[in-house]
């Protein structure tokens, strides 16, 4: 397989996957543009190397062609980092897109406009009415399929090599993430450096493991963890169960969780996941105090209590110090650490402390040597927030497809390029 740090670009067109899918505000400003700069090493190394770049990427959920989701708000943006001037092409799929690509030279830069305005990007037909017939879905169901073979076909015409740097949508079976690579043979297709350092990393917590190896699971539900917990159920030394999902498992046990969040009908599942734990010699490491409020809301009147005797009208927004003290034990006697999700509703202020602790935590281990990993969502936002982001050994910028890659399911975008 090409690796992107020994590949010489030079003299060759490459057609990029990025994932520049961020958010803007009613002005179309970037509200945050971690994703643009994730993709700078590959897009850089292109360039010097003496290639030409052919920049492909979604942005929103756009139902056709659709100013809204256009590329062309993120042009100005993209160059500005780059240190060069982009040009655009109106269209992905028409003539200028064809014609731009073809004319362009060593150093010089294209983006392409959004690749999702075709249904065909992702397979599935647009706008099919529920009650149609069967037949009818089916039908347009291998329209669309076909339709995503021509493009990624013509998306590979432009090309000589093609680099997936995409990880964001890695778990997607796209035109441009995963079909486009039938088109290349083994030498001119590889992934870029986000991709390859989020693999590595991966990779590192789930094979190539140090140990102990702890997992810290937090965020609101038991139910949207279930295939990860399930899967690191057979790999971590540790468990540390946090966020609101505790109060399904401390249910499930018998104890009393006054209002706090909790999901009624995954009791069974807390209790077999506990079995499946002692089964396999896991040490399932569950909260023992919370910090309770009277309502939701950063302003509650709060106390500390037993997680098991939560008072009736009350409910748990965050761990309590002693849980604090517990968890920090496991977590900075780790040498692998992977953490999702917050321990608590980290976006109330007075609720932030177990988060924090946490952080603290694995900052501590991490000093001491170990990996960690953090990923998915709202515990990136927390190592944000906290500003320890740049003191984790790697902080994911993949959501689903991080969480995918650690459910032990082969992403598309992975197996593409590497088969
Ligand atoms: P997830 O997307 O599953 O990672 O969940 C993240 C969300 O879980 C955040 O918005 C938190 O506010 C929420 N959360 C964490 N702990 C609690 C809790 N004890 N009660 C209610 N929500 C919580």
């Amino acid at each position: 397989m090409q690796t992107i740090d020994k590949f010489n670009f030079s003299g060759h067109k490459a057609f990029v996957r990025v994932d520049f899918n961020v958010p803007l505000d009613e002005n179309f400003n970037i509200t945050d543009d971690t994703r643009i700069r994730a993709a700078m090493p590959t897009l850089k190394k292109i360039l010097s190397d003496g290639g030409s770049l052919i920049i492909g990427s979604h942005l929103g959920r756009p139902k056709g062609i659709d100013d809204k989701y256009s590329l062309k708000h993120i042009l100005s943006h993209i160059s500005e980092l780059l240190g060069k001037n982009i040009a655009f092409a109106n269209d992905c799929l028409g003539k200028e897109a064809v014609e731009k690509s073809a004319a362009l030279k060593a150093g010089e830069a294209l983006l392409l406009e959004n690749l999702r305005f075709y249904a065909a990007e992702e397979g599935k037909p647009r706008g099919l009415k529920e009650d149609a017939a069967d037949e009818e879905k089916a039908i347009a169901k291998k329209t669309e399929k076909a339709n995503q073979k021509e493009m990624a076909k013509q998306l590979a015409s432009y090309a000589t090599v093609y680099v997936n740097d995409a990880f964001g949508t890695a778990h997607r079976a796209h035109a441009s993430t995963a079909i486009i690579a039938d088109y290349f043979d083994n030498d001119h297709k590889l992934f870029g450096y986000l991709m390859q350092n989020e693999i590595d990393a991966v990779e590192k917590v789930l094979k190539d493991t140090a140990r102990p190896f702890t997992a810290i699971m937090g965020g609101s539900k038991v139910s949207s963890k279930i295939d990860i917990i399930e899967n690191l159920l057979t790999k971590v030394d540790n468990l540390i169960i946090a966020g609101g999902m505790t109060y399904t498992f401390t249910k499930a046990l018998g104890g009393k969780i006054g209002n706090s969040i909790c999901e009624n009908d995954k009791l069974d599942l807390a209790l077999s996941l506990i079995q499946k734990a002692k089964d396999n010699k896991v040490n399932l490491v569950l909260a023992i105090d919370a910090k309770a409020a009277d309502r939701f809301s950063n302003d509650a009147k709060t106390q500390f209590v037993s997680v098991d005797a939560i008072p009736d009208g009350w409910e748990g927004l965050d761990i309590g110090p002693e849980t604090e003290k517990k968890f920090a034990t496991v977590i900075e006697n780790s040498k692998t650490i992977l953490w999702n999700g917050p321990t608590g509703v980290f976006e109330f202020e007075n609720f932030t402390g177990g988060s924090k602790a946490v952080g603290q935590a694995i900052v501590k281990a991490t000093e001491k040597g170990a990996f960690s990993l953090v990923g998915g969502g709202d515990s990136v936002a927390c190592v944000n927030k906290f500003g320890i982001a740049n003191k984790m050994s790697y902080v994911s910028t993949g959501g689903g497809a991080l969480l995918e890659f650690i459910e032990g399911k082969e992403l598309p975008g992975i197996k593409a390029i590497r088969g």
